[in-house]
Parts: structure tokens; C-alpha cells; sequence
């Protein structure tokens, strides 16, 4: 499948990412962005995510991203990671006012909500389902540059488990585009705020490990993260550190969103499935990353969540 296949006859396409944009969500929809403007200038191309900040002005026409939607009547919608629609961020409405649209995505949670889907759950990122439908020779750099963050922000610098030799060998063709990929990874992905090293500090210091230490948790309150005034945005990270916990098999980190509401990050090293204990409380993802939205305190969400991760031990152990 080639995504010049999609945009015959196409004359308004809308592109859209999901809440709370990740590198992986703004270097697909971005490297999709550039490469259709690049290629088809006739196309009126709109791209709508929530504002990143200025993490990620790096990237070519950052500023062309809508953060509302003011424009109708597209011919094309297409989301990009986003792996159920409900997470579909501010587009959600005219992504469903349109009648054709199409899902390109990498999560193994993803049901196929769009009218053509492509969903590759063993990819490492959405950045590389997207190259994967363009052609090679028409990828500028900038286009490479999008897509090669996207690569290396879902697959952690190369190294979760969706990395196959696949994802080097794409890799290794965006980087031959020639833009400074050592920057991407160093002040793109490593570098953290002072105030985002003092509050992953602080959930590193308060975690506490469960399951005779194969299970451990963190949770930050609406108050913690109102005091260190960061955004839900720089709480990256912090899952994933807690998953190198030496012994533990799984992580979980939740912060309030609102009063008694929780957003939850699992992590596994081995065999734990998260996406099927996100999914049991309305939420999905990826088997070794996943999340879900929970109400209750942080005890609830705690205990409901060690309750289902306690049965897949068991059922680990008895194999
Ligand atoms: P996070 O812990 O937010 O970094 O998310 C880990 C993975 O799970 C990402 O690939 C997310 O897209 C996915 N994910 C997170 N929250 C949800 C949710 N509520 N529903 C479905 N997928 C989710
Ligand atoms: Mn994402
Ligand atoms: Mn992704």
C-alpha cells in the first residue's frame, strides 16, 4: 500500500494525532504532513494535535499545526497513533463527520475504528508504519527528520522490544537524508527540565515495591504536580524508570487528573501483558506499555490494578 493510492481525487485531507502528543504522534503526523505537502501541493492539508510546547519546533512546520478545528467537509481524515478513537484529540469530531478516513497506527489494542486501517502492531512506532507507505525517494529531510524522532522516542532510543532490524534499517534510510540526529536524541529525547529531574526524583523516592518486589508503583497527587508546576506532558519518563527497577517485572505510575481520577502508565520488562490490564479498565495500548484512565483513590486504582497483574503471575507460575 502506497499512501499515493489514499489521495487520488483528495482536495481537503485533515491529518490528526492523539491527546496528550507523544514524539511518536507529532513525528508521524508531521512526517506524513511534510511529505504530503511536499508531493501534492494541490492537496489542502490541514494537521491538528495539542500544543507539544516548544519541544519539538525542531521540526518542519511545526507551526502550521492547528490546535483547533475550524475548517469542515474534508475528503480525507487520518489519524496517526492513536490507537482508539475516543483518543483522538481535538479533531474527534470532524474526524467522525468525515466519511472516509483511514487509521495508521501501532497498537495492538487498536479495533480498527476507521473506514481503512492500517494498524501494524510489531512495529516500533507509527513514525515507521507511515514510512513505510511513502515512497523512499520523495522523503526530504525534513520529512526524515519527523519520522526518525517519532522511531526513536517510541522505541526509546532503539531499545523496547518493537525494535526489529526493520526499524534500524528505516532508521538508517532517514538518517542518510542528512539532518543532525545526534541533537534528536540528546536534547530531544535524554535531556529533562530541572523541574522534571526534581519530580521524577520525587516519584523515584515515594515508590514502593509490591509482590515481594516484582511489582512496583508510584503515584503523584493533583497537589505534587501542581507544587513542582510541570505539565502532564513532562511526566514521561517516569514509568519507564521505575521499569528499571533491578527485580521488578512490572511498573506502574499514576498521577491525578482531576479529583479521584487517575492516568495510568504500566510497564513490563518480560512477560507481564499490559495491554490486556489496561484493557480491562477501558484503556489499551501495547503489550510491554500501555495505559488507562481510572476513577477512585489511589489505594483503588492501586489495588485494582495489582489484583489483575497478581493474576498473571499466578498464571506465569502455574505454566
Ligand atoms: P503512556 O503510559 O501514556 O506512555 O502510554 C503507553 C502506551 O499505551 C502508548 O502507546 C499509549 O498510546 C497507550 N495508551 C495510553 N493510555 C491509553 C488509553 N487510555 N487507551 C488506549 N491506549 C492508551
Ligand atoms: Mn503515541
Ligand atoms: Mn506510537
Amino acid at each position: 500500500m502506497n499512501i499515493q493510492d489514499k489521495l487520488f481525487n483528495v482536495k481537503k485531507l485533515g491529518i490528526a494525532g492523539h491527546v496528550r502528543p507523544d514524539g511518536d504522534c507529532v513525528g508521524s503526523c508531521m512526517g506524513l504532513y511534510n511529505y504530503i505537502c511536499e508531493n501534492f501541493p494541490q492537496i489542502e492539508t490541514h494537521v491538528y494535535m495539542e500544543s507539544t510546547g516548544d519541544r519539538f519546533n525542531y521540526i518542519n512546520n511545526m507551526d502550521k499545526v492547528e490546535e483547533e478545528v475550524v475548517d469542515t467537509d474534508f475528503d480525507l481524515f487520518i489519524s496517526v497513533d492513536v490507537s482508539d478513537k475516543e483518543r483522538i484529540g481535538v479533531a474527534y469530531d470532524v474526524f467522525n463527520a468525515t466519511t472516509n478516513t483511514l487509521c495508521i497506527d501501532h497498537h495492538i489494542s487498536n479495533d480498527g475504528f476507521a473506514k481503512e486501517n492500517i494498524v501494524v502492531p510489531l512495529a516500533s512506532s507509527a513514525s515507521e508504519v507511515v514510512f513505510d507507505i511513502l515512497d523512499e525517494e520523495k522523503i526530504s529531510k525534513d520529512t526524515a527528520e519527523a519520522l526518525y524522532t517519532g522511531i526513536v522516542h517510541d522505541s526509546g532510543v532503539f531499545k523496547y522490544s518493537s525494535t526489529s532490524r526493520h526499524t534500524m534499517e528505516v532508521a538508517g534510510k532517514l538518517i542518510d537524508k542528512g539532518f543532525n540526529f545526534q541533537s534528536i536524541i540528546d536534547d530531544g529525547f535524554y535531556s529533562r527540565s530541572y523541574i522534571q529531574n526534581k519530580i521524577l526524583g520525587r516519584a523515584l523516592l515515594e515508590s514502593i515495591v509490591f509482590l515481594d518486589g516484582k511489582c512496583i508503583f508510584s503515584a503523584l497527587s493533583k497537589e505534587n504536580i501542581n507544587f513542582y508546576g510541570v505539565t502532564h506532558q513532562e511526566l514521561g519518563g517516569i514509568a519507564e524508570q521505575l521499569r528499571l527497577t533491578r527485580g521488578v517485572e512490572c511498573a506502574i505510575f499514576i498521577y491525578e487528573t482531576n479529583d479521584f481520577e487517575y492516568k495510568v502508565s504500566l510497564r513490563s520488562n518480560n512477560f507481564i501483558d499490559c495491554n490486556e490490564v489496561a484493557g480491562y479498565f477501558g484503556g489499551g495500548g501495547h503489550i510491554r506499555a500501555a495505559g488507562c484512565t481510572m476513577k477512585g483513590t489511589t489505594h483503588d486504582v492501586i489495588n485494582n490494578l495489582a489484583e489483575k497483574i497478581e493474576i498473571q503471575f499466578l498464571r506465569t507460575e502455574a505454566n
